[in-house]
């Protein structure tokens, strides 16, 4: 939606006039404006003109309690007052950091020895990819330190998750990926399956691919693979069937430790705590962010286990002081709020929540595969991605250049529904709370952004 005309000392005039966004067309920022969020209640979010959008991505894939929840701002308050920061560097500490570390031990994937606290999934992936290079330094494996990514996985936008990331749109002119990465095969089965290849076929090819490329580079400079139980930023991607099955087991036999980024899947999102509970995940490292705090404060945890961490201090003798650390790491207020948002988590079952409503969101999307512009929808919990096709029946999908999935999320936010084009994949992840009425009008609106889109494009 766009503000014209443009108001002088309009805040849309005051932020194309000192604002870098984002992860934006920067000049058609600078012609055309975008939209400034106000103010936020459930699921729902009101811009500076008062219009009400239903929040489909529930942000960045992120704001699991919605925009409204007050006593994530009281627990930020209350700690404020007691202790508004302390850090973690130099052997200090605060309380709540031990309480969160603690908490997170408690339910992780798999027992995991330590946590790391960051602030952000980026810099969580970035310690990660570090840890790995220390922790072959440390065993006396110095060779042993390419990274394997996949092609269209989001790990992060710091110099080495953006390298470990496969978005050549990312990549681009930032002189990166750095020397050390690679990246196996993006695992979307619909876009990329051949005729006749059934899902398990389908992994298979993908594990093979990965073995190849493993033994191409020679497994013995191979260190990691990073990868997110369903890729995000790539589309909202779910595996295909025993995909992770056949992966596993190649990790494994040639001693490559395995990065699960949990960002956007942790907490809930696939129907689980965790997007390894889905899909039988064994990781070595793990990264969460986003619901951890439900987004009120900025803050990650990376989990290590037990021989990473021995490792680490194996390296105390000959090194002194661990040399890594941010100012706002394990930030108390970030920490106390991400414990309430737990707390709030278990008091209100939210993975039994996502499981009930999963159902309505995945049944209303699938419905809309009769759709001339939908070719696939698929999804898992709360997590859905819908790809755009130009013909379905030959799997052909729309020039790049007709920005499809742009027209989509625009028309989309002109029915009050805020939704994310990834290409032509559109994504959503709504909020965890959201309800089945809610679902069900998500769906509806986006039944009509996808009218208003199909119109428009028939009409040339
Ligand atoms: N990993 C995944 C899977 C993500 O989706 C994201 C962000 N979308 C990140 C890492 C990076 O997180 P942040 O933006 O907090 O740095």
């Amino acid at each position: 939606m766009m503000f014209s005309p443009t108001l002088p000392n309009s805040y849309d005039a005051r932020d194309r006039a000192s604002l870098i966004h984002q992860q934006t067309d920067l000049k058609a920022y600078r012609d055309d404006g975008g939209t400034l969020m106000k103010r936020g209640e459930g699921i729902w979010v009101f811009d500076e003109s008062g219009n009400r959008y239903l929040e489909a991505m529930a942000g960045l894939w992120s704001a699991s309690l919605g925009f409204s929840e007050k006593r994530l701002a009281e627990a930020a308050y209350k700690q404020m007052l007691e202790l508004p920061y302390y850090h973690t560097f130099f052997g200090k500490g605060n309380l709540p950091s031990v309480d969160l570390a603690e908490k997170l031990l408690s339910i992780a994937p798999k027992p995991m020895s330590k946590v790391l606290f960051q602030c952000s999934g980026s810099e969580a992936n970035d310690a990660a990819i570090k840890l790995v290079w220390y922790y072959h330094n440390a065993i006396g494996k110095p060779e042993k330190k390419k990274i394997i990514g996949r092609v269209r996985g989001y790990h992060g936008n710091t110099v080495a998750s953006v390298s470990a990331s496969g978005q050549p749109h990312m990549h681009s002119d930032f002189d990166v990926p750095l020397p050390m990465f690679r990246h196996a095969d993006n695992p979307n089965y619909y876009r990329f399956h051949e005729d006749g290849e059934s899902e398990e076929d389908f992994s298979s090819r993908m594990a093979a691919n990965l073995e190849a490329l493993i033994l191409a580079e020679g497994p013995e400079t191979v260190a990691a693979f990073i990868a997110e139980p369903v890729q995000g930023g790539g589309g909202a991607i779910t595996p295909p069937a025993g995909y992770f099955d056949k992966i596993q087991p190649i990790l494994r036999k040639y001693d490559i430790l395995f990065l699960v980024d949990e960002v956007i899947c942790g907490f809930g999102r696939t129907g689980n705590l965790w997007g390894s509970e889905t899909y039988g995940l064994v990781p070595d490292m793990v990264s969460c962010a986003k619901a951890l705090s439900a987004s009120y404060q900025p803050i990650s945890a990376l989990m290590i286990s037990e021989p990473i961490y021995e490792a680490l201090v194996s390296e105390s003798d000959k090194l002194g002081s661990f040399g890594h650390g941010y100012t706002y790491g394990g930030h108390p207020v970030a920490c106390a709020v991400a414990l309430e948002t737990l707390r709030i988590y278990e008091e209100r079952d939210i993975v039994g929540h996502v499981r009930r409503v999963s159902p309505v969101m995945q049944e209303g999307f699938k419905a809309l595969e009769d759709h001339p512009l939908v070719g696939n929808a698929r999804g898992v919990g709360l997590i859905a991605g819908v790809e755009l096709m130009a013909d379905k029946a030959a799997r052909q999908p729309f020039d790049p250049a007709r920005k499809v999935g742009t027209l989509v999320q625009g028309k989309c936010q002109e029915v009050g529904l805020i939704v994310r084009a990834i290409g032509d994949r559109i994504a959503f992840t709504p909020p965890l709370i959201i309800t089945d009425d809610e679902a069900a009008e998500m769906c509806s609106r986006f039944a009509k952004g996808l009218d208003a889109a199909w119109s428009e494009l028939k009409a040339g």
